[in-house]
């Protein structure tokens, strides 16, 4: 049996070799490597594809949640909710701005944070509310907006794993006052390098974002802020441009091979697959299993190694929830402050997700996590 990579970026760039080379060419010739037409063309379209008036193009999915909460005046003092069971960054940028984040537990069906606990968490310096839609799965927004209404608490979306997800008939990123996209190579619609975006029907924040992402600066060697230097460069415009064409097909495929592996695994017992979301759509950034509880994912660790040895790799996002890194333990929040998240931590297990994995190696994954739970 052949190895299985969790994800595979070859095969995709493989079958876009031409358009890519064509697209950064035609780049390269030009001159313009910073800014530029296609840059502006690509922020343009891609705002269009969320459905929103305005999309500002930055350097990653980081800078896109820092800019959306500097745009928004949010700093020291200030407190923004958010989940414990997501990537770094998410937090990472709330404390860049000098914020503290405040997390709220998730749920154990679709590992997002659980919209019924943010009442309780708000305070007179909740200054925003950010979640993320992990994994592709869209978090319940009639839910959570209605609570952000009701304390008129901004809305930023993290949408860096669900590019495309809908809530409802509408796209993820633009449900929120803003949406922050990445395009590291290994999210649904990946740069080759660093990039990302934030979009709003806010022209204003809009605005004020461009400017901070410009050293502050609305107008040449002017400037009125301090800000940082957060670009998209041109070349990864150019391949964003020619991947977007195929992000729906893409995330299409992505559903096909969730829901075989859903079909694959549903009967087998001491499993939980992920569901779909009671509305709107998954665009399965990760396809991720809870195995039974262990200590400290013990039992979870032997299954992981025991598929690694027949040929499978398997990755477990995330092994430490936020409020349990070192970085955060000045927030004094002690073990079984979030009992979902940590258990989460010690439970999930993301099978190789991608595309272009075929149905016969799907097949291959599913009997050698049978054999892996058999004999852990
Ligand atoms: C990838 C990711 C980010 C950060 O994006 P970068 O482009 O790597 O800076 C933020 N939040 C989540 C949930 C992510 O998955």
């Amino acid at each position: 049996m052949s190895k299985i990579p969790p994800l595979d970026l070859t095969r995709q760039y493989a079958t876009i070799e031409a358009e890519i080379s064509q697209a950064v060419t035609a780049v390269l010739a030009s001159g313009q490597y910073i800014n530029g037409p296609v840059v502006q063309h690509f922020a343009q379209q891609f705002g269009d594809y969320i459905g929103t008036t305005d999309c500002v193009v930055c350097n990653s999915g980081t800078d896109a949640l820092y800019l959306a909460l500097r745009a928004l005046q949010i700093g020291p003092g200030d407190e923004v909710i958010t989940s414990p069971f997501t990537f770094i960054g998410t937090a990472e940028a709330i404390s860049a701005v000098g914020a503290t984040p405040v997390f709220v537990d998730v749920d154990l069906d679709g590992l997002n944070l659980d919209p019924a606990q943010i009442e309780a968490t708000i305070t007179k310096r909740t200054k925003a509310i950010m979640p993320v839609h992990l994994f592709g799965r869209p978090v319940d927004m009639d839910a959570l907006m209605a609570v952000a209404q009701a304390y008129q608490i901004p809305v930023i979306e993290d949408c860096a794993q669900a590019v495309g997800g809908q809530w409802g008939p509408q796209r993820v990123g633009g449900i929120g006052r803003v949406g922050c996209f990445s395009f590291f190579p290994t999210k649904n619609l990946g740069a080759c390098g660093d990039g990302g975006a934030l979009t709003t029907n806010d022209p204003a924040l809009a605005e004020t974002a461009q400017m901070l992402a410009a050293h502050g600066s609305r107008s040449r060697y002017r400037h009125e802020a301090i800000g940082i230097n957060s670009r998209l460069d041109a070349v990864q415009a150019a391949i964003l441009q020619v991947k977007l064409q195929y992000l729906d097909r893409w995330n299409q495929q992505r559903q096909v091979v969730a829901e075989r592996y859903t079909q694959l695994l549903g009967l087998l017992p001491g499993i939980q697959v992920p569901g779909a979301p009671s509305m709107g759509k998954s665009v399965w950034h990760q396809y991720t299993v809870l195995l039974k509880p262990s200590e400290a994912g013990s039992y979870r660790d032997r299954v992981r190694q025991l598929m690694q040895d027949q040929g499978v790799a398997t990755m477990v996002y995330y092994p430490i929830p936020l409020h349990r890194q070192p970085v955060y333990q000045s927030l004094g929040y002690g073990a079984g402050t979030f009992p979902r998240a940590e258990q989460a931590a010690g439970r999930v297990l993301a099978l190789p997700m991608f595309p272009e994995l075929t149905a016969e190696q799907q097949a291959q994954v599913v009997y050698v996590l049978k054999d892996a739970i058999a004999a852990a």
